[in-house]
């Protein structure tokens, strides 16, 4: 997200998913056509559609790390060692649907994997290894695919502009990042939405690359 660094990371780290939440939905150009109550509707429907999609999960595959959940799904799980950056995007992992694969950005997580340590990550990830948390996202997104359900991102529509009776309406794809974040931290029982881990990613890309002037808030980051 851009503009990371506009709140101080300790106000970042207490925040609640909806703010969280609602800081996503602020930064996607559709969303912003929305008005505050469905801005805040869109982002309640999210984070519940994520804790839901996790809690059904759990019931499915007790137990069960989400590596191990994605290999009983026929999800394969691979790490790449391609440069994570591309334009202004970092990337920290991605889904691939045909075959149904999630992949890790080795050079994308490593910098952030650093920037936690141990105390930190104890903090904002419980008892979860960062690539779980990554690996869970993930499955979000796959889970998502192959079912039946409208995705999250259909289901609240901006108007983009209306002429007479005809209107020109798009879906909002940050409300599937924002319910991805939810399935994770329900799965995991994270401490905080893992929209953090980026406010933290900035910081530390911003001072280790030189890729953007002076730090990392005009990266964005994708998994
Ligand atoms: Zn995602």
């Amino acid at each position: 997200m851009s503009g990371a660094r506009s709140l101080p990371f300790e106000e970042i780290a207490t925040a609640s998913p909806e703010t969280l939440g609602l800081l996503m939905l602020k930064s996607d150009l559709h969303a912003a056509r929305l008005d505050n109550v469905a801005q805040q509707t869109a982002v309640s429907d999210a984070l519940a559609d994520g804790a839901a999609t996790a809690s059904d999960l759990r019931k499915r595959f007790p137990g069960l790390s989400p590596r191990q959940i994605a290999g009983e799904l026929q999800v394969t799980v691979t790490t790449t060692d391609d440069d994570p950056l591309v334009g202004s995007i970092w990337r920290f992992a991605e889904y691939r649907p045909r075959p149904p694969q999630i992949l890790l950005y080795t050079h994308g997580l490593a910098p952030l994997e650093h920037a936690l340590g141990s105390m930190l990550a104890t903090r904002l990830l419980g008892k979860a290894a960062m690539q779980d948390v990554f690996i869970a996202h993930e499955l979000y997104h796959h889970i998502e695919a192959t079912r039946a359900e409208m995705p999250i991102a259909r289901r609240h529509q901006a108007t983009l502009f209306q002429i007479g009776k005809w209107q020109w309406r798009t879906g909002i794809a940050t409300l599937a990042e924002i319910a991805a974040g939810s399935f994770a931290q329900a799965l995991l029982q994270l401490p905080c939405h893992p929209k953090v881990l980026d406010f933290l990613a900035a910081e530390a890309i911003g001072s280790t690359r030189g890729v953007h002037p002076g730090n990392g808030a005009g990266l964005r980051f994708d998994a």
